[in-house]
């Protein structure tokens, strides 16, 4: 595949980086997903919002103008010959001298790194064969700038490897009796048909795919709220959801070895999953 480094296009296996990259000594960058349909980018300007608003909360500025982001983007989908794509986007604060944790000095340009990797189908794209996913809970061990899109991802990691380790798919995160959110996605419960999702804060990343789900609901008349979610609401909801931009929406079935409802993914999901389906392949044309 074709990636993106430093303002060239080269295959991905002759892109090098310096070890003294500050991304590699100290996990001092941000990143994106963008997930790519049938070669369009899906909701491009929420995520190079979003993009923004890392760089900005961690004082590095933009290697590119906001208007120049869509034709790289564009030529990188390109070169890997459009389809079904998901973009990851990285940016750290460049190569450094010396290590030292404070900044280097200014004008020391930012590593800019892009490349595109082939994507499944998600499970919102089959609502009425998908079987669902299992999840554990976990503590959330993490800082309390979840809302940057940071590359330092060590306990996401950890978290994601116990919830492989023990046969399911994804970690939810508790954190002081309240759901936050799973290791790379966002987390939403159904409770007597109301739609509920935890409030955009400083402990959870603000999802593009968890914003859509709350527009599609709202656009629909599909009852939701933005409002804490309690362990206790979590363990009792009827149905529970995970979103990510490469995975949509996915329904969880199982909950630390215990059913969720019926085990089966739920109404409410396969409704909302049919909505996101049908405005993304509108969206990009499909
Ligand atoms: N939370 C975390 C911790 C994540 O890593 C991700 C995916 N990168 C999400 C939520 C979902 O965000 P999005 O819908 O923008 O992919």
């Amino acid at each position: 595949s074709i990636a993106y480094l430093n303002g060239e296009f080269l295959p991905l296996a002759e892109a090098r980086i310096s070890p003294m990259d500050r991304g590699f000594l100290f996990a001092d960058g941000i990143y994106e997903v963008i997930p790519v349909y049938g070669g369009t980018p899906f909701r491009l300007d929420e995520h190079l919002t979003r993009l923004e608003r890392s760089l900005a909360e961690i004082q590095l500025a933009a290697p590119l103008a906001r208007a120049d982001w869509p034709a790289l983007i564009d030529t990188l989908i390109r070169k890997n010959g459009g389809g079904n794509l998901s973009l990851y986007l990285q940016i750290t604060r460049g190569t450094a001298a010396v290590r030292d944790h404070a900044f280097p000095p200014p004008g020391t340009p930012p590593t800019v790194f892009a490349m595109a990797s082939p994507m499944s189908a998600p499970a919102a794209d089959s609502p009425d064969t998908t079987a669902g996913v299992a999840a554990i809970t976990v503590p959330d061990i993490r800082w309390l700038r979840c809302d940057i899109k940071s590359v330092s991802l060590l306990p996401n990691i950890l978290m994601r490897q116990r919830a492989v380790s023990a046969g399911a798919t994804e970690a939810i995160m508790l954190r002081d009796g309240l759901a936050s959110e799973g290791a790379a996605s966002n987390l939403f419960i159904v409770h007597d048909g109301t739609v509920i999702t935890p409030p955009k804060d400083h402990l959870i990343l603000g999802g593009i795919t968890r914003d859509l789900v709350l527009e599609l609901c709202a656009a629909h008349n599909v009852p939701y709220r933005e409002a804490p979610v309690t362990e206790a609401n979590l363990r009792g909801a009827d149905e529970i959801w995970l979103t990510s931009s490469t995975r949509e929406m996915v329904p969880v079935v199982n909950l630390d070895g215990q059913a969720v409802s019926n085990a089966r993914p739920g109404p409410v999901w396969r409704r909302v999953a049919r909505l996101y389906v049908d405005f993304k392949r509108h969206l990009c044309g499909l």
